[in-house]
């Protein structure tokens, strides 16, 4: 039997390595991401470790075992799930269904997931535009290409948005939805914003913002 924390760090150890394109994940970035001590997160590593959740090379890193990565994947797949359930089921908007869906993820029997898989229509992504393993585990490989990959004149289009309330909400004061197109105007380096624009809207973003928006350059 896993506790939620457990569940947590393995859901975490996961995103990372596909948000980052790593292999190993470090403990610092662990402790990082939930601000707790190197201390607490070492213990916890040696507690998945003994579970054979986890492999442990110390000053290198860490990284799944095909049991962890499946427990991982098991998680996303509820998660967004849920989302997708509280966004379309339920109307709660895209920077509110996180924290409802990670707590509904660890109480969900598998027979209820599938149940809710099938009910939704066997969605692929959720509101964020994360990609929802299916009844096998299998997944769509994340959009990684970054609105700051862009050049300007090309035609980007959003397919998914980093899962961040602050961000989320500045996507909605600005009328930026998933699945928008833009073309790029303008990247100044000097004031670190890119300009953009469609038939509707036109905007000017800063870099930091950009950078946490992926898709694909539209041909
Ligand atoms: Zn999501």
């Amino acid at each position: 039997m896993m506790n939620r924390a457990e569940e947590d760090y393995i859901k975490v150890i996961y995103e990372l390595t596909i948000e980052r394109k790593q292999e190993l994940i470090k403990t610092t970035e662990l402790s990082d991401h939930f601000g707790y001590t190197d201390q607490s997160v070492n213990e916890m590593i040696k507690r998945l470790e003994s579970k054979k959740l986890v492999a442990f090379i110390p000053y290198t890193g860490i990284s799944l075992t095909k049991e962890g990565e499946i427990i991982a994947i098991k998680m996303i797949r509820a998660h967004r799930i849920w989302e997708v359930f509280l966004s379309e089921k339920l109307n709660f908007s895209w920077e509110n269904v996180h924290q409802d869906a990670e707590m509904l993820e660890h109480v969900s029997s598998p027979e209820l997931l599938d149940r809710l898989y099938h009910f939704l229509g066997q969605p692929k992504y959720c509101q964020h535009g994360n990609p929802i393993p299916d009844l096998n585990g299998n997944l769509e490989e994340s959009a990684h290409l970054r609105l700051t990959d862009a050049q300007v004149q090309d035609t980007f289009k959003i397919t998914r948005v980093l899962d961040s309330k602050k961000l989320l909400s500045f996507l909605n004061e600005h009328h930026i939805k998933l699945y928008d197109e833009y073309k790029i105007i303008k990247i100044d380096s000097f004031t670190q914003t890119i300009s953009l624009e469609n038939k509707s809207k036109k905007h000017q973003i800063s870099m930091n913002i950009a950078k946490m928006l992926f898709g694909y350059i539209v041909v």
